[in-house]
């Protein structure tokens, strides 16, 4: 069986939907996860925000702009007077749910329950559109099946267990939908993966049925070598390696959540980027090996906190590190870059939740310096294959830019520069001259 992954923009209209059946109308097995239509899950987080604070007007007037436009997706969405009475018995019902937690007491456990809703109502007007098309389908409820244990990591025994034997339930299904994101907590609340969690519920579902391939549609066609919405000249990649694809999304390639590739990587399962507005494009693989071999590709990720540690007494002695890791143990906080000299040590976090008392317990023991608005930049490759000096030529791309950390040699295929944020557009294009340059003016030579 093939998992595949709709995004939000690829279920964001209703002749996308349209578009989205044909893409999956073979006979093959399939389990297909949807997110919720683009722009619902922003709403949500946005009404949640209101009624968190009491703003009771405020949201109820958001709640009104989030649905009023699913009248209209309705009407468009189905062509027969059943399918539109349906699809707006389904609008009517998440409207009243939503809007019957206006102006009572709201915690963080109803903001859970909000967010989940936009992926309840996609896959619910999708499978009613799938009935009115003459299409056979199953809708499997996630809340089944998707669980998280108290460090938020998911349970995949769990899902494994549970979402085989939903699937069993039907055994002459050819088709499945369920809804990406969200999930239990351990207390049985609804819970979710974080904001672009329907990636990391595909790769999960696709991990716990040993799925043949797990294929992510979005808006554009793979993984491209640089962010698309930053730089100019990208191109897609055709191929990546699990590791090389699971840096890229860790370290702010915003087309993967940054969990996705671990699952499908821990049971070699393919993961396919593809493009739903394009599906003859041939987007990118993402593998256990890869054929070409050199740089790949550049990420950047924002929010990121830098802490240099320093210890005039102990220097780098024995036991010096494993003080400073407790500290960020004991706080959950994982540390992404770290650099050492004699003297000091640097790391950077991007959770800065408990950055105060993690800050307070150093100083107990060093002298620390905080600095904020940095972005991780993160270039991936094959460093083993490249012969001509990979990082000559990231240095000189980037001479007039300060760069405040440089990790080299944590693996084969990562190098981490830390920069100021507001230099972060500009490194990223530097870097994408300098290190794709000559592989744009080939691609152009062949266009020509
Ligand atoms: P979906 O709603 O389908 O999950 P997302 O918006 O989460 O889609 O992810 C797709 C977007 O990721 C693209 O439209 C693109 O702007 C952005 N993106 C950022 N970095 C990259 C990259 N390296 N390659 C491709 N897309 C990227
Ligand atoms: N709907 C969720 C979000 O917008 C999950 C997803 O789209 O992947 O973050
Ligand atoms: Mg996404």
């Amino acid at each position: 069986m093939k998992v595949l992954k709709f995004g939000g923009t690829s279920v964001g209209k209703p002749e996308r939907m349209h578009s989205v059946a044909k893409l999956i109308s073979s006979p093959d097995k399939k389990l297909v996860v949807l997110s919720a239509v683009s722009g619902t899950t922003n709403s949500l987080v946005d009404i949640s925000s209101k009624l968190l604070k009491n703003d009771v007007e405020a949201g109820k007037q958001a709640i009104e702009n989030l649905f009023a436009p699913y009248r209209d997706f309705v009407k468009q969405l189905y062509s027969t007077k059943e399918g539109q009475a349906k699809g707006n018995a389904i609008i009517d019902k998440h409207y009243e749910f939503v809007k019957s937690h206006a102006g009572k007491p709201f915690t963080e456990k109803e903001e859970r329950v909000l967010l989940a809703e936009g992926e309840l109502i996609s896959t619910q007007l999708f499978q009613e559109y799938l009935i009115e098309a003459g299409y056979k389908s199953v809708l499997l409820p996630a809340l089944e099946f998707m669980k998280i244990d108290e460090d938020n990591e998911p349970v995949l025994s769990f899902i494994e267990e549970k979402l085989t034997a939903e699937i069993k339930k039907y055994p002459d299904a050819h088709l499945y939908i369920t809804q990406g994101y969200i999930c239990r907590n351990p207390k049985g609340e609804v819970d979710n993966l974080k904001r672009g969690g329907s990636d990391y519920t595909a790769s999960l579902v696709g991990a716990g049925i040993r799925a043949e391939e797990i294929q992510i549609w979005t808006d554009i066609d793979g993984m491209h070598n640089n962010d698309p919405r930053i730089v100019k000249r990208t191109f897609p990649i055709a191929e990546l390696t699990f590791d090389e694809a699971a840096e890229l999304a860790y370290f702010g390639a915003k087309i993967l959540h940054p969990a996705t590739i671990l699952p499908a990587k821990k049971y070699g399962i393919p993961v396919r980027l593809l493009n739903t507005m394009q599906p003859e494009a041939k987007g990118t693989l993402i593998a256990t090996k890869t054929t070409s071999k050199e740089v790949k590709a550049i990420a950047a990720k924002d929010n990121i906190t830098a802490i240099k540690i320093k210890s005039s007494r102990m220097l780098l002695a024995y036991g010096f590190l494993r003080r400073i890791f407790e500290v960020f143990e004991k706080y959950k906080t994982p540390i992404d870059v770290i650099t050492t000299s004699e003297v000091a040590v640097s790391v950077t976090i991007d959770d800065a939740k408990n950055l105060d008392p993690i800050v307070k317990e150093l100083k107990d023991f060093c002298i620390v310096d905080v600095d904020k608005d940095l972005s991780i930049i993160c270039i991936v490759g094959d460093f083993l294959a490249e012969k001509k000096g990979i990082a000559k030529k990231v240095f000189s791309s980037l001479g007039h830019i300060p760069i405040r950390m440089i990790s080299y040699g944590g693996s084969a295929h990562n190098i981490s520069l830390l920069v100021n944020t507001i230099h972060k557009n500009e490194a990223l294009n530097a870097l994408n001259e300098g290190l794709f340059g000559e592989e744009f003016e080939k691609v152009l030579a062949t266009k020509a």
